[in-house]
Order: structure tokens, then sequence, then C-alpha cells
């Protein structure tokens, strides 16, 4: 990001054009203070602002465009006139010409060096636009990096089954020489080259996991992309073992050991970032099977504003995280996005005056300047024995990973009620979902009513991919096969994806969140209080004024955010009375 002084305080623009407020500036400035970070940076971090809206407005005061990578088609050959080696030098990306005129998009469009020696190497004279850093980045990556699978494909095609002799490993009588031959040919080349090939595509792509999976005559590659499972590449068999053994290697994993599962840790730099690969493998008939969780550390740094939260929502649950004491819970299924959530209101709370605790299992990101625990029950670390002895270390704010039994359940109630601001997930449906079962938990009604101040519960939904979005009006049959009564046929507009380069084809791209926030308030504190059914405290919230993640995911529908179909599967759970 800019780091340039400009004639103008950026904090001072920020709040001229609405986007943040003179108390967010203060807090910002406080926390630089400690940091020593950019302001524009801190005031990303701790969710007041994007990184967009701050790249706008410092273009706007130089008198710079400002351009939106992610929504324009850029021809590969224009952006492969200037050479990668300067493109991520300078951070900079072609993105049209004209005549005798190149546009280029900068991070820092006051960089006369760049301009200058790109102007050398193209011969054309050069405009600056300004755009984001991290869609810079993204590009140069897309547009230098393996552009598609077809190269990883073809690498390994050209591993030929000779190269390796026709050693079968699997079913090699003697494992010992097995393992030397296997020990010689992880460090191959190609064998190198296809698994770090099939990891820094992963990554381009925005997968959270890697799926290698043997099959009978080969081998199954798939990618886990806006939590949807995608076919990458499917490697002969030959190359199997070799290729897995390499990962294992990576992760610190014991490769003559095939028969047992094993998990191990890959961390790993790619494009200035850090990665870490969750590594984990299990023996199936045909072999072993690998899944890598790749953990995105940069990218937890995700500001509230960042989740999709709409704005009112968003002001709600702002005053709930801030309140010096009490309990916050954030619901729903695995891969709901909790721990984004989690991760992001412990960062706007991280400030030096505060001590934060956290207990996970496991620990997905590391955060600096708050204190992981990472549970580790064969050594006796339980979540009720870390939790106990937190209380004895001073905390402010404790994050509690998840409450799956009673007795965490009631030792987390206990610390809400004397002092500390306690954060934890539960696995309920819904927000109402989320009293009843403490209560069934065994934690006393009157002890619920007390400490809990609001529930956040939660979906992910995939976005529609800006770059193929279009509008269509659905037929009336199928609004009504919807069961969305509230709507007319007259006045509704869907959007979807064609589908495009952009989004592989699948009209999506990235996630929301769809969320419901449920309040306690003193109306829901007596309905706890008399045990009331998850249904009469929904119904209850729902009087109050309370958006349900239907309401929340149709708002989202309507105002073209994600398709319909996106909304019913995530958002209309089987057994919902909607
Ligand atoms: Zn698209």
């Amino acid at each position: 990001m800019l780091s340039r002084s400009l004639n103008k305080d950026i904090g001072e623009l920020l709040i001229e054009g609405g986007f943040i407020t003179t108390r967010q500036l203060d807090k910002s400035k406080e926390r630089v203070t400690s940091t020593n970070e950019p302001l524009q940076k801190t005031l990303v971090k701790m969710g007041y602002v994007s990184e967009k809206d701050i790249t706008e407005v410092i273009g706007k005061q130089m008198g710079v465009e400002f351009v939106d990578l992610d929504e324009i088609e850029l021809e590969p050959d224009m952006v492969r006139s200037i050479p990668e080696h300067l493109a991520q030098r300078y951070k900079v990306v072609p993105v049209a010409q004209k005549d005798n005129k190149l546009t280029l998009a900068m991070v820092d469009p006051l960089n006369v060096i760049a301009i200058d020696d790109i102007r050398l190497i193209t011969g054309f004279d050069i405009e600056p636009v300004i755009a984001t850093e991290e869609s810079i980045s993204k590009t140069i990556n897309r547009q230098f990096g393996v552009t598609d699978l077809a190269e990883v494909q073809e690498t390994v095609k050209d591993i030929s089954a000779t190269d390796f002799g026709p050693v079968e490993i699997e079913e090699a009588a003697d494992e010992e020489i097995a393992l030397d031959k296997l020990k010689e040919m992880v460090d191959e080349a190609p064998i190198v080259r296809v698994v770090n090939l099939i990891i820094s595509q992963a990554i381009n792509d925005q997968a959270s996991d890697i799926h290698i999976e043997p099959e009978h005559k080969q081998v199954r590659v798939r990618y886990r992309v806006d939590g949807v499972l995608h076919d990458v590449m499917t490697p002969p068999k030959h190359i199997q073992a070799p290729m897995i053994s390499r990962i294992k290697i990576m992760a610190n994993l014991d490769i003559a050991e095939r028969r047992v599962p094993q998990d191990g840790k890959i961390h790993l730099r790619h494009d200035n970032r850090e990665f870490d690969l969750r590594v984990s493998t299990i023996p199936t008939v045909h072999g072993e099977k690998v899944v890598m969780r790749i953990l995105d550390k940069t990218s937890v740094l995700l500001g509230l504003n960042k989740l999709g939260f709409y704005r009112d929502t968003q002001e709600i649950f702002e005053h709930c995280v801030e309140k010096p004491y009490g309990m916050l819970l954030v619901t729903g299924p695995t891969g709901s996005g909790k721990s984004t959530t989690l991760y992001s209101c412990l960062n706007k709370l991280n400030t030096e005056n505060v001590n934060i605790l956290t207990i996970e299992d496991p620990v997905e990101y590391q955060l600096p300047g708050i204190n992981q625990v990472q549970i580790n029950e064969k050594a006796g670390l339980t979540y009720p024995g870390a939790l106990r002895a937190f209380l004895r270390q001073d905390p402010d704010i404790i994050m509690v990973g998840e409450i799956r039994d009673t007795e965490t359940a009631k030792i987390a109630i206990e610390a809400a009620l004397t002092g500390h601001l306690v954060m934890s997930t539960l696995h309920t449906n819904d927000s109402a979902g989320a009293t009843t079962r403490l209560v069934e938990m065994g934690v006393e009604p009157f002890l619920c009513a007390s400490s809990v101040i609001a529930i956040l519960a939660q979906r992910l939904a995939r976005l529609i991919c800006p770059n193929c979005k279009e509008a269509y009006t659905p037929p009336i049959e199928s609004i009504k096969q919807f069961g969305l009564a509230a709507f007319t046929e007259a006045d509704i507009t869907f959007h979807r994806g064609r589908g495009c380069d952009h989004c592989k084809m699948t009209g999506y791209r990235g996630r929301t969140g769809i969320f419901e926030l449920l309040n306690v308030t003193d109306r829901i504190r007596s309905l706890i209080l008399q045990r009331a059914s998850a249904a009469e405290i929904r119904q209850a919230s729902v009087e109050e004024g309370m958006k349900t993640m239907q309401d929340d995911g149709l708002r989202k529908v309507l105002d073209g955010v994600t398709t319909i179909e996106e909304c019913l599967r995530v958002v209309y759970v089987e057994g919902s009375d909607f």
C-alpha cells in the first residue's frame, strides 16, 4: 500500500468521504502509536474501511483514475507486454493500450522510476491509474503464473513411467527396496515441479483444500474453491507414490509408514504471502489419500466490514463485540466461516492494553499480539483444563474455539459473568437454538440469560462472478416453487453468472456471509429464564426486528450479490418453517 505522504491527511479525506467516523480514526491512530504501521493499513486491519475504498480516495486526491481489476477483462498479450520481473518489482499491470499510450495500473502512481523504466522498455507513453495492491498481485499471478492446469497436466504427461523404472511401489514385495527407490524419486525435478504446481495453482485459484485421491488406475486431484470441490487433473498411477511421498516429506511425515493416518504441516511463502498447509493422510484401498488445507495467514486480517454484513447488522454486532464482559456466540455448521468472524472480532479488539487468550483445536491462524493455545487431548490439555488455567492469567478477552461439552460451557459462562468477554462457537442451526442448547447441556437458565449478549448464526454463500453477471426475470412458476410469497411477478429481477474465464465457468467467485444476529434483550432474557423453546425465542426476536438468515439471504439475492439457488442451498435448511 502507498506510503508516500499526501497533501491532505488520508484520515481527513476518509472522514470527508463518509467512509469512517472521527471515533474510528482516533482509535486507529491510537493503534498506530503502538504498532508503527501505516495508518491506512491499520484502518483496513481494524475493519473500518476496505483497501479498495482507501485506494479510490487516494487516487482522487492524486488526480488519477481508480480501476477495479476484478471488474475488467484484460487482454493477456497486452498484460505480458512488460516482463514479469518488472510487474512484480513495481507492482504494476498494463490495462489498456491505445495509439502510443499504455495505461498502467499501479499501487503507487507517483513512482516515476517505475514509469520511466516501463516507458523505456515498451516505447509507449505511460498513463498511470491506481489499483489496490491485492488486485494487482492477484492479476500478476493469474496472468504470468501457470495460466491453467493444462500446463500442470502437460508436466505430468512428460513424466513417463520409464523415468522411474517399472517399480510398483504399492505392491513391492520388499518394502525396504521400494523405500530407497522412493527416496530417490521424490527429489527428482519432475516430481518436485508437479507438487509445486499443484500447490501454487491451488493458491492462485484461491482454493481452501487440495485433495489427492488414489484410484484404481489413476490419481484424482481436486481443489475446493468457494466451498465446492472441482476436479483439476488426473495424474497417471505411476507417479502416485513419489508425488505423495514428496508431500509427506515436505510435511515432515514418515514416508515409510503408509498404513496409519498421519498429520503434519507445511509452511511456505508464495508471492510474498505466508501460508500454512495442514496435511493429513489416510490409507485407502488404492493407496494413501492426502488432503491439504490451505491456511492463508494474510486473509484473516479481514475486517468485520469484509464479511458481508449489511451496515445495520454490522453496527449492532460491533456494539456487542465492544462490551466489556459477557458471552458472544457464533453458530453454524462446519465451514460456515465462524472462525473467520471470531478472528475478525479479535483483530478489532487487539490493542496493547488488553490481554487476549484463545484456546483452539487446532490453531488455524496465528495472530500477532494474541496468546493462542492449542488443545492437546493426548497431553491432557483439554478445553476445560485450559480454560481454568486461563482464568488465572488475568485475561480480558477469551476465545474458546468451540463449546462441545458441559464442563466447558459452565466455565465459559462463569468467566463471562466475572468480567471477561468470552467468544465461542456452537453447533446449532440457527441463533435461537444456541441458548436452548446451552440449557440442554446443563447450564442453568438464569446463568445463560445473564451472560449471553448476542448470538450470530451464519452461512457462507458464493458470490456471483462480477465479470459475467447478468440480470434475468425468473419465470413465475419457479418463484412460486421457492415459496417466496412476498414476491410478485411484476417487480422481480434476479442475477446469475453466465460463466467466464475469471470464474472457471462456474458463474461464482468468492463468498460472503449470510447472517442472523439475535440480540439478547430483556424479553429474550425472560424467555430463556422460562425455558422457552427455540421456536418461541426465534418468534420473539423476529417481532423485535431480528433479520433472519432467510431475510438476509433474500436481500442479497435481490441486491444481485448471490443467486436464488445459492441462497436456497445454504439457508433454507430442512425442517425450517420458511
Ligand atoms: Zn465469471
